[in-house]
């Protein structure tokens, strides 16, 4: 007991040690909720004798699902780290296990981006649809949005309804969002995949429909735990109040000020009225910080006191104190990337490693100019954010191959078919999918069916069939990595990139291979090609190119939960960050959280960049008002910012500011604007103090100017 608790302060002690009910923390970046958080789980394990398979721990990401299962395997030395996940995978765990519930097998397919691109391509070939109607990237979003908000119901669809009505659903679409939403669903439906959003869906729906699953994984979830919890959205605290119905035994941590997914759904105010919607909550408050120099919380504390819509919290520093915070106003994006690798290259010869530096930035488009100029200098980088590691198409193709073996999917079919060459070109892949549609079966028993057929007999269909016969018959049991590198290797894939001379593919293969072989070492369980399948559907990059002393890349939100010794937060433009999409108030505040998540990253060294000059369309640059908000004594500039530049920079800072409504509704008018109050009458706009959440208008009738807040409606005259 003591070992686990000594690491702690008072406040996370009480964090551990009351186990039931419903708990909440609420604390600021870095003052160690996280910490708590597995502190706990290895408490409920170790001194009280819960089995980690009656835990239910949620994290954000799959990269801090990592950490915390080693964490914990640490912690308690057991293998069996339980339900250690995202709300995703948790969710394709409760569907390996029942799907049967809505009529879909065990083997269910979980689908990532580039499978929904491949069925959108098949959609658009078969109905005539092109980019110009609708990029790939704008039609997933578009699903995704009319599955999140316009038809809710839509999983009954999939659900209930037979491939061929749904089919007839598509059949019938006329515009390209239907044609294109329905066929999707169609195409879902026939190869049993399930996307994110349905993940959630399906499990919630069972969970209705089926009270005895529901009771069943009520009674087995005695503790849930979820860590980042201001960023929960709607189906994911439905799906939590499911779980702990049956113990009530729920653990939340948040902190306000780092909420970064409202435009995708996620509400601040779960987080905040979670006492009222759980009578009996035990609030605990931690205001220690722990990971950052106090040079780095008075930067964060002063950039975040510019929110108007926040509770007032300070993070107060537990290190000494550190090195000052370094601001380089550069001329170019070049100059910019040139200054970073020339600091980097400075800390790394006083001894600091490549891997403690971390570039954060907005937008994935920043990484370019950092990239050539690291590129040049002969620094190691590796991108994290996003998904590019496992959307290469040598990955792609490898995981094709791995879902050849276990389900046979015709995703994984048309993928791989021909790939090495078997002359199963067009032609034949068009025999195969008539042969396919009449029979309702799969193109690989079509396959399978016609290998005699003049039109397949003499390809390489035959060869094609037995690999995938003899790995199909003697996968289980055998280790996932094994099954990989021989399939690999015998399907002839590695030879053929070794014949075109990809050394660059053939590398990023040893990294899957690599990458799979440690989560078979490190997971504790037996890993089964199902299960190594489900997972590399659900994660990115960040998982697997960990080794190596390497600068790491990535965005702000994909940073979100971590830290870092030195951090180099650059960009810092006005239309990088803050985005140009943003357009309302709220939206702005939700940029500056962001920026206040980048600078609360950082452990000992913090450095903020920008490069002003002109965009490539002739506007000019201005250093992002993040910048301009933190008080500069709190800064050292590497020269001093040139005094026009900064007023140029407030003047059309406070120009875009004040044409911002406030919310979607709400507007926020410039000074000199004429205005009705409904009871004050006309009057004059002479300012507004986005402090307070004002405008400061002279009425006509009135000696001296009133305050009025922006919530009141002033009528533009
Ligand atoms: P974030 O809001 O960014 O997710 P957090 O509140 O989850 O932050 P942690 O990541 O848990 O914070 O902790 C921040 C750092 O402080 C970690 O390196 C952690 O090990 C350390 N830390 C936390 N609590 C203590 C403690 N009581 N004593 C010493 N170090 C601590
Ligand atoms: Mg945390």
């Amino acid at each position: 007991m003591t070992d686990l608790l000594s690491g702690l302060n008072d406040a996370q002690r009480r964090a551990v040690a009351t186990t039931e009910g419903y708990v909440r923390v609420i604390a600021g970046a870095g003052s160690g909720k996280t910490r708590a958080l597995s502190h706990r789980f290895a408490y409920l394990v170790n001194e009280l004798g819960i089995l980690p398979g009656n835990i239910l721990c949620v994290t954000f990401t799959n990269k801090s699902a990592n950490e915390m299962r080693q964490r914990i395997h640490q912690l308690t030395g057991d293998n069996d780290t339980g339900y250690i996940n995202t709300f995703h995978g948790f969710c394709d765990a409760v569907l390996r296990e029942d799907s049967h519930a809505v009529q879909y097998p065990r083997s269910f397919l979980v689908l990532d981006n580039s499978d929904i691109d491949a069925m959108l391509r098949i959609i658009y070939e078969e109905r005539g649809l092109t980019l110009r109607d609708m990029t790939f990237s704008a039609a997933r979003d578009m699903i995704e949005i009319q599955k999140l908000f316009k038809r809710p119901d839509y999983y009954q669809d999939m659900i209930t309804m037979s491939l061929d009505t749904l089919k007839e659903k598509y059949d019938r679409a006329d515009t390209p969002a239907d044609i294109i939403f329905y066929g999707y669903l169609y195409q879902e439906k026939k190869c049993f995949g399930l996307d994110y959003n349905d993940l959630i869906k399906f499990s919630l729906y069972i969970f209705r429909q089926r009270p005895d699953i529901r009771i069943k994984w009520q009674q087995r979830l005695e503790y849930i735990m979820i860590d980042e919890f201001q960023d929960i959205d709607q189906l994911q605290y439905e799906l939590m109040e499911v779980l702990c119905g049956y113990h009530k035994n729920l653990f939340i941590v948040g902190d306000p000020d780092q909420t970064i997914y409202t435009w995708r759904g996620a509400d601040v105010k779960y987080l905040l009225d979670f006492d009222k919607k759980f009578p009996g909550t035990q609030t605990i408050l931690m205001v220690e910080n722990y990971r950052s120099t106090p040079e780095i919380l008075a930067v964060a504390n002063s950039l975040i006191d510019k929110n108007r819509n926040r509770i007032k919290k300070e993070l107060k520093p537990i290190l000494p104190a550190g090195t000052p915070v370094v601001c380089h106003f550069a001329q170019t994006q070049e100059a910019e990337a040139r200054w970073m690798a020339g600091e980097m290259r400075r800390l790394h010869e006083a001894g600091t490693p490549f891997r403690d530096m971390t570039v954060l930035y907005r937008a994935h488009y920043v990484t370019r100019a950092v990239e050539e100029v690291l590129l040049e200098e002969k620094i190691p980088y590796t991108i994290y954010s996003g998904v590019q590691f496992f959307d290469r198409m040598e990955i792609k193709d490898a995981l094709s191959y791995l879902r050849m073996i276990a389900y046979k999917d015709d995703l994984s079919f048309r993928r791989i078919a021909n790939v090495p060459k078997r002359n199963l070109g067009k032609r034949r892949m068009e025999f195969l999918q008539e042969y396919a549609e009449q029979r309702g079966c799969l193109l690989y028993q079509a396959l399978l069916d016609n290998l005699e057929d003049p039109i397949i007999k003499g390809t390489g269909a035959g060869k094609f069939i037995s690999l995938i016969e003899s790995f199909a018959a003697g996968y289980e049991g055998r280790p996932v990595s094994e099954v990989l590198s021989a399939i690999l290797n015998e399907s002839g894939y590695e030879k053929m990139l070794r014949t075109e001379g990809s050394q660059e593919r053939l590398d990023n293969l040893a990294e899957l291979k690599q990458s799979v072989y440690e989560y078979e070492t490190t997971c504790g369980e037996e890993v089964t090609l199902e299960h190594y399948l489900a997972r590399a559907a659900l994660f990115t990059n960040a998982d697997t190119a960990e080794q190596g002393d390497r600068v790491k890349l990535m965005t702000v939100h994909a940073a979100k939960g971590l830290e870092f010794p030195c951090v180099f937060l650059c960009g810092m433009n006005e239309g990088v960050f803050p985005s140009r999409k943003v357009r309302t108030r709220q939206a702005m505040e939700e940029e500056r959280r962001l920026a206040f998540v980048a600078v609360t990253r950082a452990e000992k060294e913090l450095y903020l960049s920008e490069a002003d000059g002109r965009n490539f369309d002739g506007s000019p640059r201005y250093p992002s008002r993040f910048l301009l908000d933190i008080d500069e004594k709190l800064l050292t500039f590497t020269r001093p910012p040139e005094e026009g530049l900064i007023r140029r920079a407030r003047d059309y800072i406070g120009h875009s500011q004040a044409g911002l409504p406030e919310a979607d509704g709400q507007t926020v008018f410039p000074a000199g604007q004429r205005v009705r109050h409904a009871l004050f009458g006309p009057g004059t706009v002479l300012d507004t103090d986005m402090d307070r959440g004002a405008h400061v208008v002279q009425f006509d009738e009135m000696e001296t100017p009133r305050k009025i807040s922006f919530r009141a409606k002033l009528e533009r005259i």
